[in-house]
């Protein structure tokens, strides 16, 4: 039987990191990828922090990959405004949260998971691979046992033989598996979840920059929506510029979805229609029609003739409006300056509209929709993130920071990742896997990470730099009485940090439920933007597509067998799934719920009452932009 010493299940950020941080210290290490590419199933929203805290020492990108991070690495946009907007109909009123982004913070930018991680991934493999080690993906890792003599996990998989390792890093996120089979943790329960949506929307890089006010190319803003926005959820909305796109979407508590079901898509589509958002999203886009009555022949020729143009009309769209792609394109002496570029932009425009008859409309272009779960740390993080010889790190761990504006899994993944790495370089070193010498030292290394901290305690620095911002701008006037003397409460530095302390000592995730309230999360914003808000309108109503045409665009390598079991479909749970399933898998047959599982995005959310596994290696569903 093949053996190795360390196996790293999962090649999202968390499980790269750990292979690049233990390639770093001299440790061979193989990493098994369920997707056929690395990239092709991580989801974020999302900005990538990388933090500084006087709680202790944090792990951040830079630290893992170098400063080629910074110089390298195809992150999208360095995130320098952070606007909070407060929604109420067509009314929205905006707060800067500069400060609360900037607060023990170094950076964070705007990335698309699909492209950054197949970055982590090279430089990983780079290092990895010199020690025997590295990545294989299109791998699915189906079930473990112990030999128990030997303390060795042997890993069986769909795809290769079975092989034994020492020990075992379980990255595979917020589905694991791994937890699963091992008995680790219980499946996360829906108030331990939020479920996250998000649609990324094609713009062209100088119109981004024209609308959010962007004067240096480099950087990027993002908002967050509170508010009707959020459909009387409990969570909030986003809109993060990236170089050329806009991720847009939410992250909404899964036991508030539960009580009230909606379909994810809806919740997207709400912010896509709020007229702030629907004036920033707008483009030109050419609509291909080619004339019926013609005999088909030429019309098979036109549209020949048409789609070529077409694709080199966005193509020269798009080196018009970059930076970077027009500077490099003049440079190269394709063309001799800017003017020239537009003025055949211009013609390919022209002809296009007289002989080709294309219509050019006001709309917007979605490129993905995507869907899935993430842990709350504060609630559901493993308390001992380990079983016998097998590591929990990221999601997998249920480990992320929630709390306001704050959203972060990627960089407490990292954070983990580096944790892990060193407890298992000094089990290696000693040659002991024992539970005492292992697991527990990981476990009071990740208890000892600022992040860690944050899920157990308000920070009350924290709170008053965003309180200090909002108060800036709303006087509690502005609010009804309840909220009033609420406000006023808050706003008091005395007692909100004798209240604070109490609640940290008391247990702030037992008094969770008061602070993620109704209240905070949608009527105080609905009252500030009715107060306080300025009407916005758009003269433009977005055509959003169907949910059978976002899944349409969804890139799949069809599995015939289902990776999930339906184990009692006359559940309630399953039948919420007819509308919480984010691309329509679940339908009713009478009283009976069924599944077609083709068109599944893996989001998990159906997971908690069915037999769920992600599909076989190179299987189900592969995101671009992620
Ligand atoms: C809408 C949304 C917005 C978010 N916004 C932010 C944000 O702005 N900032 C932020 O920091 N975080 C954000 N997050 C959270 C963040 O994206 C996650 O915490 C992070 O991506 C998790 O990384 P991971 O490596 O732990 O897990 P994943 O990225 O889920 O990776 C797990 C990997 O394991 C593989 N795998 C699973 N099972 C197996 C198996 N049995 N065998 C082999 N391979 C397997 C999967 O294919 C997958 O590639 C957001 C999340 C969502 C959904
Ligand atoms: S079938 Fe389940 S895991 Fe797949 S997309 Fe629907 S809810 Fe998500």
């Amino acid at each position: 039987m093949e053996n190795c010493d360390i196996t790293i299940v999962g090649g999202g950020s968390a499980g790269l990191a750990a292979l690049k941080h233990l390639s770093s210290l001299g440790k061979q290490a193989i990493l098994l990828e369920a997707g056929k590419d690395v990239g092709s199933k991580n989801v974020s929203g999302g900005i990538l922090y990388s933090k500084k805290s006087n709680n202790g020492k944090m792990y951040n990108v830079e630290d893992i990959y170098g400063e080629s991070f910074l110089t390298e690495s195809p992150y999208e946009r360095l995130i320098t405004k952070y606007i909070l907007n407060a929604t109420s109909k067509d009314k929205v009123f905006s707060i800067d949260l500069t400060e609360a982004h900037n607060y023990q913070t170094n950076f964070g930018f705007s990335v698309l998971l699909n492209k950054l991680n197949s970055w982590f991934a090279k430089e990983a493999q780079s290092v990895a691979e010199k020690l025997g080690g590295g990545i294989i993906t299109g791998v699915h890792v189906r079930s473990l046992r112990w030999d128990e003599k030997r303390s060795k996990i042997i890993v069986e998989t769909d795809e290769l033989e079975e092989f034994e390792t020492k020990v075992m890093i379980a990255a595979d996120g917020v589905n694991s598996e791994i937890a699963e089979m091992t008995n680790a943790r219980e499946k996360f329960s829906p108030s331990e979840l939020y479920q996250g949506v998000k649609v990324v929307v094609k713009l062209p890089e100088k119109l981004i920059e024209e609308r959010f006010n962007i004067t240096n190319s480099n950087e990027g803003v993002a908002y967050l929506f509170a508010g009707d926005v959020s459909l009387n959820l409990i969570g909030g909305g986003f809109l993060y510029t990236n170089r050329d796109s806009l991720s847009i979407g939410g992250v909404y508590h899964y036991d508030s979805l539960l009580e009230n079901p909606i379909e994810p898509a809806e919740i997207v589509n709400a912010m896509l229609r709020n007229p702030l958002i629907s004036e920033l999203i707008k483009d030109d886009v050419p609509l291909k029609e080619i004339d019926k009555t013609l005999p088909k022949e030429e019309q098979v020729r036109k549209s020949f003739a048409v789609t070529k143009l077409l694709n080199n009309w966005n193509e020269l769209r798009q080196l018009y409006y970059s930076h970077k792609l027009k500077m490099k394109s003049i440079e190269d002496r394709k063309y001799n300056s800017e003017e020239e570029i537009k003025s055949k932009l211009d013609n390919l425009t022209q002809k296009l509209t007289d002989e080709y008859h294309t219509k050019f409309m006001t709309n917007y272009i979605e490129l993905e929709y995507t869907t899935k779960l993430v842990p709350d740390g504060k609630r559901g993080r493993m308390k001992k993130p380990y079983h016998k010889n097998i590591l929990f790190i990221g999601d997998a761990a249920g480990r992320g920071i929630f709390f306001g504006p704050r959203i972060e899994g990627l960089n407490v993944g990292i954070d983990d990742a580096a944790r892990a790495s060193i407890a298992i370089a000094r089990s290696l070193d000693k040659n002991n896997f024992g539970t005492d010498y292992l697991g527990e030292f990981y476990t009071q290394s990740i208890e000892q990470s600022p992040y860690s901290v944050d899920m157990k305690e308000i920070d009350k620095q924290y709170l008053s730099v965003i309180l200090n911002s909002t108060r800036k701008k709303i006087s509690s006037d502005a609010l009804g009485l309840k909220h009033k003397l609420l406000f006023n409460l808050i706003s008091n530095d005395g007692l909100r940090n004798f209240f604070i302390t109490l609640i940290n000592k008391y247990g702030y995730t037992r008094l969770l439920s008061f602070i993620e309230s109704e209240d905070v999360y949608f009527k105080i914003p609905i009252k500030i933007a009715d107060k306080l808000g300025t009407v916005k309108s758009s003269t433009y109503i977005p055509q959003i597509p169907t949910v059978q045409d976002r899944v349409a665009k969804l890139c799949y390598h069809e599995d015939t067998i289902s990776h999930i079991k339906i184990l009692n479909s006359g559940q309630n749970f399953l039948k919420k799934m007819v509308t919480l399933c984010p691309t329509k898998c679940y339908s009713l047959e009478g009283n009976d719920v069924i599944l077609q599982h083709e068109g599944c995005i893996e989001c998990g959310t159906c997971s908690k009452e069915t037999e769920w596994r992600h599909p076989r290696g190179e299987k189900g569903v592969v995101f671009k932009y992620g």
